[in-house]
């Protein structure tokens, strides 16, 4: 294995047929803690974080709106409940599976806890850190070499973002004068 293993990403479709079946099944289940987030009104973005012997340790949604917390991102929040359930904070075993590209706050934290493994669904052309716009994890910054696959299940990933922004549009313009009396009650 080279020694920058952030030159060499590997996209889905360059991986072994088993690791990308193994990423993709982890990744569903962010998709579907995503799908749980976006439902409660919060942007849907789901993280599972795996731990030694392929257990999932935490499985969250992104809680912003539900926690009116700035920082209550799902990586931020997996993170933390990962290094609760090993007691410690060391996350180099681990792999944290997120629908999104992380933030540059997600990002820095992901450097911080060491994490082994980043696996991302879709790129954020608009604030991800990791690729799109900013690369924290290879930044003068970082003293933490991270390890990335991205693309695993991007297409999926980007129409459930896609779809909750055109939802949330479509209601915001609904003014309350049409609403039914059923909705109003
Ligand atoms: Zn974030």
């Amino acid at each position: 294995m080279p020694d920058d293993l952030s030159s060499h990403d590997l996209p889905s479709q360059e991986l072994a047929d088993e690791t990308a079946l193994h990423h993709q099944r982890w990744m569903r289940r962010a998709l579907e803690l995503a799908e749980a987030a976006g439902a409660a009104g919060d942007v849907p973005v789901g993280a599972v974080v795996v731990g030694p012997g392929d257990r999932a340790i935490a499985e969250v949604g992104n809680r912003r709106e539900q926690d009116q917390d700035p920082t209550a991102h799902a990586e931020v929040l997996a993170l933390r409940e990962a290094a609760r359930q090993l007691g410690n904070w060391h996350l180099n075993d681990c792999t944290l599976y997120v629908t999104l590209e992380p933030c540059p706050m997600c990002a820095g934290a992901i450097v911080l806890s060491r994490l082994g493994l980043l696996v991302y669904g879709t790129h954020d052309p608009k604030s991800g850190a990791v690729r799109s716009v900013l690369n924290l994890p290879d930044g003068p910054a970082s003293n933490h070499r991270l390890r990335v696959v991205t693309g695993i299940l991007a297409e999926p990933c980007r129409q459930q973002l896609q779809q909750w922004f055109q939802q949330r549009r479509q209601a915001q313009r609904r003014s309350p004068r049409t609403m039914t009396p059923t909705e109003l009650s």
